[in-house]
């Protein structure tokens, strides 16, 4: 589980919090989804549960331990990121990019490739014919696979993922969400997912917090009491 605590964040030199005063908690295999208007401080909330920026106050809990207290290395394993941008380094191969986080952590270079090939099978890619290409030379809706398979290589026990179809075209989006959902079945992550897209929330989320201007509006158990409000 991951649970955040009346968590604030004032970026330097901001009159006003980025995120004002958050609690939410996600149990262990739930998805949920941020949604909201841009600006609202839902990255900033990603961002913060892996540590890449702090909080002005409050706490984040990963399975009760304060993230403040675990290690970088062991945060990396434990948290997967996602992005909207994929940002695979265009230098490296499709196998180079999954294996950032393996190879910082010090896996020996079989069970780097082991796992390399383990997760293109598990987002639908050949091993064989992906693995040495570059990243330009896969089609948006591959190299967001990529990312997915890249987010997960340490197998960490949370997901977060920044808007992670949002510059794909609908038909792709719509198939990778099904993926998506199917990949979740057999992995059961805690994943916080930001969106912008009220659909994508209602179709892929157990829980759904609405961000909007004066911090986090509503959170519903249910992605149907969304509709419904
Ligand atoms: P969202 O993900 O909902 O679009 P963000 O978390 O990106 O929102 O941003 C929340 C607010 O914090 C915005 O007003 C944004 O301009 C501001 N912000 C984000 N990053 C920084 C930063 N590095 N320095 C100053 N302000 C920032
Ligand atoms: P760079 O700063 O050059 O992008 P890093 O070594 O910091 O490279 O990160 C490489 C990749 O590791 C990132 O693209 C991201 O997917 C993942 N990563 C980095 N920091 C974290 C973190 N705190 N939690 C989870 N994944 C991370």
């Amino acid at each position: 589980m991951i649970a955040l605590e009346h968590v604030s964040k004032t970026y330097p030199k901001q009159a006003t919090p980025a995120v004002r005063d958050l609690t939410l908690e996600v149990p262990d295999g739930a998805i949920a989804m941020f949604i909201g208007p841009s600006g609202c401080g839902k990255t900033t909330t990603l961002k913060m549960m892996n540590r890449l920026i702090e909080p002005t106050s409050g706490r984040i809990l990963l399975a009760g331990e304060d993230v403040t207290d675990v290690d970088a290395d062991s945060l990396r394993r434990r948290i997967g990121y996602v992005i909207q941008q994929v940002g695979l380094f265009p230098h490296f191969t499709i196998g180079e990019n999954i294996a950032v986080v393996p190879k910082i952590l010090g896996w020996d270079r079989k069970r780097v490739t082991a796992r390399v090939d383990e997760l293109l099978h598990l987002v639908g890619m050949e091993p064989r014919e992906f693995r040495d290409r570059y990243p330009r030379q896969l089609s948006g809706g591959q190299q967001q696979r990529v990312g997915v398979a890249r987010g997960l290589a340490a197998d960490p026990a949370v997901m977060l993922m920044d808007e992670p179809f949002g510059a794909i075209d609908p038909i792709t989006r719509d198939r990778l969400q099904d993926e998506f959902l199917e990949l979740q079945r057999q992995i059961a992550k805690t994943i916080c997912f930001v969106t912008h897209d009220l659909t994508e929330a209602v179709k892929l989320g157990d829980r759904i917090a609405v961000f909007g201007p004066g911090g986090v509006l509503e959170q519903y158990d249910t992605p149907e009491q969304v509709l419904t409000n």
